[in-house]
């Protein structure tokens, strides 16, 4: 297998469509290289590679996938800095952002599917002696790989959202088929070559450079798809897949509310949201985007906010660990969109703390910035900024806050914060979330055996779990009979005694219920 330095050709063609996609560093404004953008007859010959391949792949059985995985666990590790510098080129991240993420998450991920994977999808006995006309039948739920898996993912995560999908995928015994942002293709290149050098077959897991059109083709072409992206593009994908009638799972965008009771411990709450709102220059989908905080605490609040925030170092990674906090804004248009729903909160009357402005000199960035005084007429407090902001709203009540956490078209994640548990929890159990972290936030996603999803405009199904590899198998259930009279009671020819006999049978059984 090529290096992603041999595939993926040096020269610069300005990201001429015909001949490739440029991937540029968005801390430099460099190019870095171009990689090829795949039409819709590669993609089918690339599924048809994966089918061809996914029977042996699934034949190895669980273990011999999991030692592919042991390797590729050993191969990161070594190889860390190398993973984290294509991470970086193509980001311009911090290396700490990249480390905690895109290695840390997956580095743990390989080694949890190898070993839970084959626990999730081990056959289930269900009983029988709950149903008379099932009575003493073996009943067993069993997990068949679907066949070729599509993983559709976006630019800010390249690994954890991308590869890391297909991890259980296939573990499972599906072969995939990968299709990586077109502004993030590097990081899913390397991880090809990764799993290639620690032996996994050919055509089994292939990634498929290009943008929109390359996605969409793949969806005519696969068994089962798992998107990560926004929520529009979310919309479009779900009408795709229902026309190929297959499943599809889409964890889309987020408005992450954050609230914060007057008896929280201020200063960790405070702590906390300058890095859930900055970490990843606030391009993470379960990033802090809203605050409320009750009246009580809010001056204490946004002062230790600000005072953190204001002290953040930006600039691209090349000064290498412990030299910037917060990194560059990833994809072109995501600036412009940082920067009207600055401008707009400010025109209806929010204040400006920290930032508010794309910072000057080389790259895309735009500084770290704290915004006060706003409400829901605003879009920073209604749509997703996706950037490093944190607005932050004054409310009366914790009453107060959960109606406004809760007035959101998404529902992906959420956080309270308090010092009273029992009372954290209650208030988490009434927020429209998928999840709800108290005196946390974002950590829930590092827990590999805790279901996350979106509820909402957020999406439809969950990621990790057992859920996260057996919604990439095809469910069969056995019902086997051992010992049985050569004719059932209720078979042909029907006979009116038999028939009273039954529904005696069924008032005995189910007549003890109450009269409507
Ligand atoms: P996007 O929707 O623009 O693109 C995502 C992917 O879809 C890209 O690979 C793109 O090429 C592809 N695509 C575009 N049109 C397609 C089509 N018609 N059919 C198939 N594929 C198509 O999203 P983005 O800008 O890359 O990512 C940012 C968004 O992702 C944010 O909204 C963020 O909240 C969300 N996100 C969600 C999660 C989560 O777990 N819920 C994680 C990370 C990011």
């Amino acid at each position: 297998m090529a290096s992603v330095e041999q595939r993926v050709p040096a020269e610069t063609n300005g990201g001429d469509s015909t001949a490739g996609i440029g991937v540029e560093n968005p801390a430099t404004g460099e190019l870095v290289r171009t990689v090829p953008s795949l039409a819709a007859s590669d993609v089918k010959e690339m599924v048809a590679r994966a089918r061809a391949a996914q029977p042996g792949w699934d034949a190895l059985g669980f273990e011999a996938r999991g030692r592919v995985f042991r390797r590729a666990q050993k191969w990161m590790l070594d190889n860390a800095d190398r993973v984290i510098a294509v991470v970086c080129s193509e980001t311009g991240k911090t290396v700490e952002d990249a480390q905690l993420t895109d290695l840390g998450y997956t580095v743990p991920a390989l080694g949890f599917w190898a070993k839970q994977g084959p626990k999730y999808l081990t056959d289930e006995r269900v009983p029988s002696w709950s149903t008379p006309t099932a009575f003493a039948k073996k009943l067993v739920v069993r997990y068949a790989p679907v066949g070729v898996v599509g993983v559709v993912g976006p630019w800010n995560f390249p690994i954890v959202n991308s590869f890391g999908d297909c991890i259980p995928a296939l573990m499972a015994g599906n072969a995939v088929v990968l299709k990586p942002s077109e502004v993030t293709p590097l990081s899913s290149l390397l991880m090809e070559e990764m799993l290639a050098q620690c032996g996994i077959p050919e055509g089994v897991f292939q990634v498929a450079t290009g943008d929109g059109v390359t996605g969409a083709a793949l969806i005519g072409e696969v068994d089962c798809l798992m998107f990560t992206g926004s929520t529009a593009t979310g919309r479009k994908v779900a009408r795709e897949a229902a026309e190929a009638l297959i499943p599809c799972y889409l964890e889309l965008g987020g408005k992450d509310p954050m609230i914060v009771c007057a008896d929280a411990d201020i200063e960790r709450a405070a702590n906390a949201a300058a890095f859930y709102s900055m970490n990843n220059a606030g391009q993470t989908c379960i990033s802090v985007e809203r605050a409320y905080v009750e009246a009580p605490v809010y001056d204490e609040f946004v002062a230790r906010v600000t005072e953190s925030i204001r002290v953040l170092r930006q600039g691209g990674p090349d000064g290498g660990p412990g030299t910037v906090d917060v990194g560059a804004v990833i994809f072109p248009p995501q600036i412009d969109i940082v920067e009207d729903h600055v401008r707009d909160a400010v025109e209806k009357g929010a204040k400006v703390l920290s930032g508010g402005r794309v910072r000057p000199g080389a790259g895309r960035f735009y500084e770290p910035t704290v915004l006060v005084d706003v409400d829901h007429s605003m879009k920073c407090m209604t749509e997703e900024t996706f950037g490093p902001t944190i607005p932050i709203m004054k409310v009366p009540d914790v009453e107060e806050a959960l109606k406004l956490a809760n007035d959101s078209p998404y529902g992906l994640q959420a956080s309270v914060w308090t010092g009273d548990l029992e009372r954290g929890e209650a208030l988490a159990r009434r927020i429209e979330a998928g999840v709800v972290c108290v005196n946390d936030a974002q950590l829930n996603y590092f827990a590999l055996n805790l279901p996350m999803g979106g509820w909402k405009g957020s999406g439809i199904g969950t990621r990790h779990g057992a859920n996260g590899i057996r919604k990439y198998c095809k469910m069969q259930s056995l019902l086997v009979t051992r010992i049985a009279p050569k004719r059932e009671l209720f078979m042909f020819p029907y006979a009116a005694g038999r028939t009273r006999l039954l529904r005696r049978a069924l008032g005995l059984l189910y007549g003890r219920g109450s009269r409507p």
